[in-house]
């Protein structure tokens, strides 16, 4: 398998790459995103194989036909070491949960950081430990967090051999439980860096320090944003552990509603329908920010600006631009590289939009592609968080909930729908608080951890001072 920028131009594309040479790079050279160069096509007879295999399995099944620079019993080791019932609570890892006839909610969110992006992150983890020991290098990750990203790298590269993290965070404006959750971790390798100053000034210290190429190059500077395509591929076994789970037959279709700020989720969704997994509707579900809704009602990809950009109360979703976006579109035009090039690279930064809105390739984007898409404002959300507690018994956190408004305008008689739950109630317990009066419940492993130790240090938004903190720690 061979990997292609989605700003490729000329048969064969230039860039020509394989898995572990793009494992620890964020972009493409040419500013595009990596994309496997055809998907491989899972047949009728390999998904029934594949019912009744343990997640991890399942897992080492779908990666061996991404990656061949790994051997076949390394990789399996990395995925049974990954997806253990000790880290995600289960034995089916991802389990689904039976909310009326048609309709369940598929658990993403009891890995350590209570947040789907545990799912990737922890593979992540286990992935950069071995192949930066097998190279005999050493990366420092220098990253900006809001709230979950940040939690969920710490939490999966804590401890590993030959990784540092360097995470900046707006200090005092994330939750308790979500300062709590990074700031107590304790390990060497993780440097919680709080800085005075909102989230624009840690991405802006990010910018600076990773637009130093010399500094970058000599302390291997790196991140693990959600455009690295090992997240994406990780994510696409969920999809086809919902399916085998809520299907006895390969001739029974689904479809997933999914709770959408980056496009990254859904986008593994894109990769397993384009495999063969027989999904019919792929739901792209927004809050306030609604780039991706407004695209898909109406082909106008606009990007937004700060004063545009709300801050909600799903918070995870709360974006100005869908920085994976750009994989799907390559596939809408049919991998054109070089109109995609076109799009991203000069049209977005020029004029903060494009317009494909009469072209035929949009009308493929729900007759081909399967995709639709709904939005969920404060009081949607409030609203389903209190008809799902009424109907079913059931908290959900805030991100599910959008995806729940937006999955009940979808529902197809016949169709499964299977709404994926991105994060537990308890890390947006001031909004649960709003809707149903009472604390959300917390996971017995959270119990008290406000209280604990704490590690972090609080600078102003100085670059130099950051640099020094990274060039120092790798003395
Ligand atoms: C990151 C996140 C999302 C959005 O996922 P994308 O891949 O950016 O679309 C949704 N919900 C939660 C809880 C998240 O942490």
């Amino acid at each position: 398998m061979r990997y292609i920028s989605t700003r490729a131009t000329g048969t064969p594309p230039s860039e020509h790459k394989r898995f572990c040479e793009i494992l620890l790079e964020g972009l493409a050279p040419d500013g595009g995103l990596y994309l496997p160069e055809t998907y491989p096509q899972v047949d009728a007879a390999t998904l029934t194989r594949w019912r009744g295999l343990a997640y991890a399995d399942l897992a080492f099944e779908i990666l061996s036909l991404y990656v061949d620079d790994i051997p076949a019993d390394d990789l399996r080791a990395l995925c049974r070491k990954t997806y253990t019932e000790e880290v995600f609570g289960t034995a089916a890892i991802v389990p689904l949960t039976r909310l009326e006839d048609g309709l369940y909610l598929q658990a993403l969110s009891n890995g350590p950081t209570l947040a789907f992006k545990d799912m990737a992150m922890q593979l992540l983890g286990n992935l950069f430990e071995y192949e930066l020991a097998r190279r005999g290098e050493e990366l420092n990750i220098f990253g900006a967090t809001s709230g979950d990203t940040g939690s969920a790298a710490e939490y999966a590269m804590r401890g590993k051999k030959g990784v540092r993290v360097f995470m900046t965070s707006p200090d005092g404006r994330m939750s308790p439980f979500q300062q709590a959750q990074m700031f107590s971790l304790l390990d060497d390798n993780i440097y919680n860096i709080a800085i005075t100053g909102v989230f624009d000034d840690c991405q802006d210290l990010v910018k600076a320090v990773s637009g130093d190429l010399d500094f970058k190059r000599k302390y291997k500077i790196g991140t693990v944003n959600s455009i690295n395509w090992a997240r994406l591929m990780a994510q696409v076994v969920y999809y086809f552990a919902g399916y085998l789970q809520s299907t006895k037959s390969n001739e029974e279709r689904v479809s997933f509603t999914v709770p959408s700020g980056n496009f990254g989720n859904v986008c593994a969704g894109h990769v397993a329908r384009m495999m063969g997994l027989p999904i019919a509707q792929l739901v792209v579900a927004t809050n306030e920010n609604d780039v991706l809704d407004e695209f898909f009602r109406t082909g106008v990809y606009r990007v937004r600006g700060t004063a545009d950009t709300h801050e909600t109360s799903s918070p995870s979703m709360d974006i100005s631009k869908a920085s994976n976006f750009e994989r799907f579109v390559f596939d809408l035009l049919g991998r054109d590289g070089a109109r995609t090039a076109d799009l991203f690279g000069s049209q977005v930064p020029r004029q903060g939009r494009f317009d494909l809105g009469a072209d035929p390739a949009f009308a493929q984007a729900a007759s081909r592609y399967g995709f639709a898409s709904g939005k969920s404002t404060h009081t949607d959300r409030l609203a389903t968080i209190r008809d799902t507690w009424q109907k079913y018994g059931l908290v959900v956190d805030t991100h599910t909930a959008d995806g729940l408004k937006v999955a009940h305008e979808h529902r197809v008689p016949g169709v499964p729908m299977l709404v994926l739950e991105t994060a537990l109630p308890i890390k947006f317990a001031a909004t649960i608080v709003e809707a149903l009066g009472r604390e959300p419940e917390r996971p017995a492993k959270f119990a008290g951890i406000e209280a604990l130790p704490k590690k972090v240090r609080v600078m102003a938004p100085d670059v130099q001072a950051i640099k020094d903190l990274i060039a120092h720690a790798c003395d």
